[in-house]
């Protein structure tokens, strides 16, 4: 869907989206019940983050409060509710950056950390690198005293369901026919003018041991800027990295003075639908603006600005 901008408003105090996924999601395929538990994490969502800018907190603070919420939610592919990998196993990435100074921590291919975007957090804030992964990224983040949780409460039968048809099927992830990116992110602009983004996912259903996606990878799947724009990507994550999706937009509106929705529009709308990559993206630009384009049949997605806009939506109309 060609993102028309849901606001224009100049300097406002600020501004929050959040995303659940992007991908085959269909009105005809969802129960009211199904859509109103979505909504209802998209607004936790949103209320989390919320509550950190509208109380002057800083954007990275908002959009890793949001993240975590969404995390928690089972419905979502991140944290709790995280797909499973090949060998049944929930490898999971994440990222945060912060565009005031281009700080940024990601973690990728962790088990068991009940927040990897709290993970990612430490690592930009404690650790001196900007990733960390595997077993590596699991003994900082007990060092940090983050919660680890057994594998039972990630699983959630409906995604143990999918992948066991995916295996039966031997459909190999990237030829999944039913495209659900069900990633997690947000975008933030706070009321000291500073921009952040963060994203979290469990990756593909039945993807291959060890591999990363564009959620972790700073530029591709999630970037931060004061100069431009904060975004969090989802969608068929191998094409998104080789678009280097998130920095190609801030790119375009720092060296070509694209404005927020004309950059995102061209890289979602034409130049990933050009290599077949399907999915969508959020966007804050620093004037508050909000942009959430999508090229699939939906996205999860929410947005809300201290100038009076709050809105949840799924389906492209
Ligand atoms: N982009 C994610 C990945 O490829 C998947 C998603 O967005 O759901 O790992």
């Amino acid at each position: 869907m060609q993102s028309a901008g849901v606001s224009c408003l100049i300097n406002m105090a600020y501004s929050l989206a959040v995303h659940g996924g992007a991908g085959t999601i269909l009105r005809s395929t969802m129960t009211p019940e199904l859509e109103a538990a979505y909504r209802k994490g998209l607004d936790n969502a949103l209320n989390a983050g919320t509550l950190v800018l509208s109380q002057g907190g800083s954007a990275v603070d908002a959009v890793e409060a949001a993240v975590a919420s969404l995390e928690d939610f089972p419905l979502f592919n991140a944290g709790k509710g995280a797909v499973f990998n090949h060998i049944g196993k929930h490898e999971m990435d994440a990222a945060i950056m912060d565009g005031s100074n281009l700080a940024a921590g990601a973690v990728s291919g962790v088990g068991n950390i009940k927040n990897p975007v709290k993970a990612a957090r430490e690592v930009m804030d404690k650790s001196g690198h900007v990733m960390l992964v595997g077993a590596g990224a699991e003994a900082f983040a007990r060092e940090c005293g983050l919660e680890f949780e057994d594998d039972a409460y990630f699983y959630i039968e409906q995604r143990y369901k999918q992948w066991q048809d995916a295996v039966a099927e031997e459909r190999v992830t990237l030829d999944h026919s039913e495209k659900k990116f069900g990633t997690v992110g947000a975008a933030a602009l706070d009321s000291h003018g500073n921009l952040a983004a963060a994203t979290s996912t469990g990756g593909m259903t039945n993807k291959k041991f060890g591999r990363v996606g564009d959620s972790p990878i700073i530029g591709a799947g999630t970037y931060a800027n004061n100069n431009t724009c904060a975004i969090s990507c989802t969608g068929h994550g191998e094409l998104f990295m080789r678009s280097v999706v998130a920095y190609d937009i801030s790119c375009l509106m720092e060296y070509k003075g694209m404005k927020l929705n004309e950059a995102c529009n061209l890289v979602v709308h034409e130049k990933l639908v050009r290599i077949g990559g399907e999915g969508g993206l959020i966007a804050v630009d620093k004037f508050g603006n909000v942009s959430l384009p999508f090229n699939s049949d939906g996205m999860y997605r929410a947005a809300i600005t201290s100038g009076g806009l709050k809105m949840t939506a799924i389906y492209k109309d």
